[in-house]
């Protein structure tokens, strides 16, 4: 049986280039069972969209009523630097990213105060190190955003 595990998505929303960054569960699935994986990427898959439609609706048109067109340029399914990014969302953060050795959307995501610390917190991650960082890191202005904010109460 494999753990659930937390997926982190970044959208990045054009023409202005707000960004959202989302945390969904993927629920445990047994490695053997293919149409079990299949059923947890889809909760993890409609969770997600869940929340871009949530931002885009009570937060992202309001603010900014052109239309918008999005795409994904930032997933990580490991657990992040720093610790904002385990708690709870609907809030702005400055987030730092870091391509990997694999290509795009793959990214090493986390908070800290510098650069050179968020370095530092990867250098002692070995699952972060595994997943091949490539310096060097940029801080993005995200909205966050997790599959644990209660979204039917008002902003
Ligand atoms: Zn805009």
């Amino acid at each position: 049986m494999g753990a659930p595990i937390n997926i982190f998505r970044l959208f990045s929303y054009q023409p202005c280039g707000h960004e959202l960054l989302v945390r969904a569960v993927r629920p445990a699935a047994s490695n053997a069972d293919q149409r079990a994986l299949n059923a947890a990427d889809d909760i993890a898959d409609s969770a997600t969209k869940h929340l871009c439609t949530w931002w885009e609706q009570r937060c992202l048109q309001p603010e900014c009523p052109h239309q918008h067109t999005s795409s994904l340029v930032g997933e990580m399914q490991e657990g992040p630097v720093g610790e904002d990014l385990f708690s709870s969302g609907r809030r702005r953060l400055g987030v730092w990213a870091a391509r990997t050795k694999y290509g795009a959307p793959w990214m090493v995501l986390g908070t800290a105060s510098t650069e050179a610390e968020f370095w530092q917190q990867v250098q002692e991650d070995s699952d972060l190190l595994d997943l091949g960082p490539l310096a060097p890191a940029e801080l993005r202005h995200v909205y966050f955003l997790t599959d644990e904010d209660h979204l039917s109460s008002q902003p």
